[in-house]
């Protein structure tokens, strides 16, 4: 795909691109409203897999951004779409929130700790040694271990709290085993994503602020690429990288 004219369908990262720190991003509103209106199809992505769809466009709305339920995709269904593809009605052990067990009850799997499929391992705030002697335990009887994202830390307002990444590795270590990461930068959750709503590559784009994840999976996804400078990457950041965007804007403002 060249020109932005083709695209017809659009997938947009969350935070940086349309929500910082508890408030839309200005643009983001209109922007939303737009695709409403015309009856765009649209998916909002985000790696947190803590929160269901519902809770997410709740908290949204709250903000001033008023997004559907429908139109909300999370790591967490992105991984409950992976591992029914792979096997349906199967069994998991979960660790995580209710974004994921949400999810997971949603695909029809059953939870349980006796000889699951799938250890899966969500975003979670409330972390149980008991759990995740569980999770070692399991994987090393032969579950297959899958985690919703990579990302090592989330933000806080007090600073950094350790996230999905840091506890995969906790298990990886005591198991030796890997996890299969479904979320961002697996262009995987891009193809979850637009199986969802039923789009293709060659007229959708992804809009997002981050080169290592948003932009690289875009690409890989075969997406045109929007890179926003409303978060992470400024310009020496996005030098750095062996790739580039198909577009850079300052913000989804550009977009109305
Ligand atoms: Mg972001």
């Amino acid at each position: 795909m060249t020109g932005r004219s083709k695209v017809k369908n659009w997938l947009t990262d969350m935070d940086g691109v349309l929500w910082h720190e508890g408030k839309p991003i200005p643009g983001a509103p209109e922007l939303v409203k737009k695709w409403q209106a015309e009856g765009t199809e649209f998916l909002v992505l985000t790696n947190n897999s803590i929160y269901t769809p519902r809770d997410l466009a709740a908290r949204l709305q709250a903000g001033g951004l008023d997004v559907p339920e429908s139109r909300i995709y999370t790591s967490a269904l992105a991984t409950a779409d992976f591992v029914r593809s792979q096997k349906p009605g199967g069994t998991a052990f979960v660790i995580g929130e209710a974004g994921l067990t949400t999810a997971m009850h949603e695909i029809g799997y059953v939870m349980t700790e006796v000889d699951p499929d799938y250890v899966v391992l969500g975003e979670t705030r409330n972390l149980s040694f008991d759990a995740l002697t569980k999770a070692v335990r399991l994987i090393n009887k032969g579950a297959r271990f899958i985690a919703t994202n990579p990302d090592v830390t989330g933000p806080s307002a007090e600073g950094p709290l350790p996230a999905t990444g840091a506890v995969a590795a906790l298990i990886t270590a005591a198991t030796g085993k890997d996890p299969y990461i479904v979320g961002k930068p697996n262009p995987m959750m891009f193809r979850s994503a637009m199986n969802k709503i039923n789009v293709h590559s060659e007229d959708t784009a992804m809009i997002g602020d981050r080169m290592d994840t948003d932009i690289v999976a875009g690409i890989e996804a075969g997406l045109h690429t929007i890179l926003v400078r409303t978060g992470i990457s400024d310009d020496a950041e996005i030098a750095k990288y062996p790739f580039r965007p198909t577009e850079i804007l300052n913000s989804v403002a550009d977009l109305i």
